[in-house]
């Protein structure tokens, strides 16, 4: 795009001088992890780039010990508008709950985006509030063919070892959203946990009994809001300060702190 003039004025044909292209640049660009919870749950890892999100499905979601490598499987690329996302998905494709789980910018470590995504190996650095240092998705090249029905699509996320790696389970310790700082039920009772009751797009299984009890713990938040609201009675009250303490405390271990993050240190 850049160069539209200085190639209009010149005819390569003629000229000895490089016709040459827009270098890629090693810019930043934006990045989020979307914790979904679906009929499994998983993390939504997407990276910038081209005007989309390029997306990977992590089941486990992102670990920082370099030896931990996570299955992620390359799924559709999504909008980048989509990376702000928070909500309920009520019925059909993804139904279930979105948390925007962590968001910054990543840079890519090589010259060549596309390349690098053609090879199956691309390094880059990501700058979010959960995540950060230098991390490489690798095509596993259909080691885990057949596992979730397609080879092709099997990458890997690895964490390379830096001041931001660690044993700390970022998962565990950070489970909340960067957005609204609420967990699943807290995004589920900003919607209407009532319809859920009659469906829900996890049944069975782990993902099944999470979405029960989220279900169940989101109507009784909406039930205390509603208690509080109305602002009846000081038993009410009462009950409500106490949900509040316990939101408080949860709250807190959300972000990760500088004491709390044995070896992943801030650099200057
Ligand atoms: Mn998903």
């Amino acid at each position: 795009m850049a160069l539209e003039e200085y190639k209009r004025k010149r005819n390569f044909q003629k000229t000895p001088e490089p016709e040459g292209k827009v270098a890629p640049k090693r810019e930043e660009r934006f990045f989020c992890v979307q914790k979904h919870l679906a009929s499994h749950l998983h993390y939504d890892f997407r990276l910038e780039h081209n005007g989309v999100l390029l997306s990977w499905a992590v089941p486990k979601g992102p670990s920082l010990d370099p030896k931990t490598k996570r299955l992620a499987m390359h799924v559709e690329d999504h909008p980048v508008a989509y990376g702000e996302f928070e909500g309920v998905i009520p019925e059909g494709y993804g139904a279930g709950i979105v948390m925007l789980w962590d968001r910054g910018t990543w840079t890519p470590e090589v010259d060549d985006v596309e390349a690098a995504l053609k090879k199956g190996d691309l390094k880059f650095t990501l700058n979010g509030y959960k995540l950060k240092g230098s991390w490489v998705l690798v095509k596993t090249g259909g080691r885990y063919a057949g596992a979730r029905g397609g080879g092709d699509r099997s990458w890997l996320l690895i964490k390379h070892r830096d001041d931001w790696a660690g044993d700390l389970d970022i998962t565990e310790f950070a489970p909340r959203s960067v957005k609204s700082d609420g967990d699943f039920e807290d995004i589920l009772a900003e919607d209407t946990p009532a319809v859920w009751q009659s469906h829900r797009p996890a049944k069975g299984g782990d993902a099944g009994a999470m979405l029960a009890q989220i279900i169940e713990r989101a109507a009784a938040l909406k039930a205390g809001k509603a208690a509080g609201a109305k602002g009846k009675r000081a038993t009410e009250v009462k009950k409500k300060g106490a949900t509040t303490a316990t939101g408080g405390s949860r709250k807190s271990s959300n972000q990760p702190t500088a004491s709390k993050r044995k070896t992943a240190r801030r650099s200057p």
